[in-house]
């Protein structure tokens, strides 16, 4: 039987930087995914720019389906938006992904694909992955396993108990001959009548080509958004659906413990995702990239402990630890809003307050421009007394 250094389970934006990154730093990988390619899991597939710099890849045609320019969010009664800076893609994920994958096996990276991961064991102080390719089982051994599997994790299921993890229901329409206003622009909609404890995206992928979707705290989410794209007769009046796919997106923040002897989580399946967006592909593959090299230093200095794993996690945390649980706290807020406040608070807050806020840069930005701004402080006081 095969020993490799690391294996990495999953070929999402986590797992495909994380074998790169092992790959490249000479430690012998594997990674391993159920699906025949990679981004077969449903995302609306917007990014910052930042997140291609990360990734270390210039945009291109190959996989960027559109450029962005900004965002405008939506208040419940649409009376109000709020223009949100910040130039952007939205990928075309599975090219995308395949394209990393593809550098990952460049720089040295097995990858086999329609393998599904069955089990995974202790053995010997190595980590034995049993697998199934085509209903043949198969046996993978490594020194260390990087558990990128998403939010159903089988690492996580059997090894770490993920106590604090809440995922939120995401259901996506992609639509054609959609007629947006701006094409560059994604579109947010707020308000716990349209999209309770979540909201609806409608993110253009150019020439009339859109992934509209809802994320929801509990059930209900087809009906909300066929009542939403039912309420936009100029938008979606002549749109089709052609496919509908729903995945849930972890909300909860980073769970309490992701690396343990021989085996670290990555993205998703550590919560790794910023709350109130759900925006998870840029921190999957910081984490991927981080837990790749830190995997590759381990296995070959022969020191695959907890101990010596936990500088992934100090490293990743030092990156986006703080933006994660700032991000939780304002969804958490958020959600005590009601509409009616909502409707004001968009209109006094810019759109700069609000995409940092969201990002999880500044929980208290709010209340300072309250401060700063003390007639419209008391503005909504009043509103709120008597509206
Ligand atoms: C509807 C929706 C819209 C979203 N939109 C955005 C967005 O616009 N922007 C953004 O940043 N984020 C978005 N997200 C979140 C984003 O998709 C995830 O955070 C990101 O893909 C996580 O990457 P990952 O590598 O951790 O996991 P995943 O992308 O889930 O990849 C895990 C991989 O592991 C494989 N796998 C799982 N189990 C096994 C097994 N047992 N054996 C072998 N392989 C296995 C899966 O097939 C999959 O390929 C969205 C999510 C949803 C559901």
């Amino acid at each position: 039987m095969e020993t490799y250094d690391v294996a990495v389970i999953g070929a999402g934006p986590a797992g495909v930087m994380a074998a790169w990154k092992a790959a490249e730093s000479h430690a012998r990988t594997v990674m391993i995914e159920r699906e025949p390619s990679p981004g077969k899991k449903v995302c609306a597939e917007g990014v910052l720019a930042d997140a291609l710099v990360d990734a270390e890849l210039k945009p291109s045609s190959e996989f960027v389906s559109n450029y962005i320019s900004g965002a405008v969010l939506y208040a419940p009664d649409e009376a109000k938006k709020v223009n949100v800076g910040g130039k952007g893609y939205i990928l075309d994920k599975p090219a995308f992904l395949r394209v990393l994958a593809d550098r990952a096996v460049k720089a040295g990276s097995e990858a086999r694909f329609e393998t599904s991961v069955e089990d995974v064991e202790r053995q010997d102080g190595l980590i034995e992955i049993q697998c199934k390719r085509n209903g043949q089982p198969a046996t993978i051994r490594a020194k260390l396993v990087v558990g990128c599997d998403g939010t159903g994790s089988i690492i996580s299921r059997r090894f770490f108990p993920r106590k604090s993890y809440q995922a939120i229901t995401a259901l996506q329409y992609s639509m054609t001959n959609c007629k947006m206003d701006d094409e560059t622009k994604l579109e947010i909609y707020v308000g716990h009548e349209k999209a309770p404890a979540g909201y609806i995206w409608v993110f253009p992928k150019g020439k009339g080509d859109a992934n509209v979707g809802i994320g929801v705290k509990g059930a209900g989410a087809k009906a909300l958004l066929d009542k939403f794209i039912e309420k936009h007769p100029t938008a979606f009046g002549s749109a089709k659906i052609q496919r509908t796919l729903a995945a849930p997106v972890p909300v909860g923040g980073e769970v309490e413990s992701y690396v343990a002897d021989n085996m670290m989580l990555c993205g998703d399946a550590a919560g790794q995702v910023i709350p109130l967006t759900g925006a998870g592909i840029h921190t999957g593959l910081v984490a991927g990239k981080i837990a790749g090299e830190e995997a590759a230093i381990a296995t070959l200095s022969g020191n695959t402990s907890a101990e010596n794993l936990q500088r992934y996690r100090d490293r990743f945390d030092k990156l986006w630890g703080q933006r994660i649980s700032n991000s939780l706290r304002a969804l958490d807020s958020f959600e005590r809003f009601s509409d009616h406040e909502l409707n004001i608070i968009t209109g006094l807050l810019e759109g700069q307050d609000l995409v940092e806020m969201a990002n999880g840069f500044s929980p208290t930005k709010a209340v300072g421009l309250m401060a700063r701004h003390p007639l419209l402080a008391m503005k909504v006081a009043y509103q709120l007394l008597t509206g």
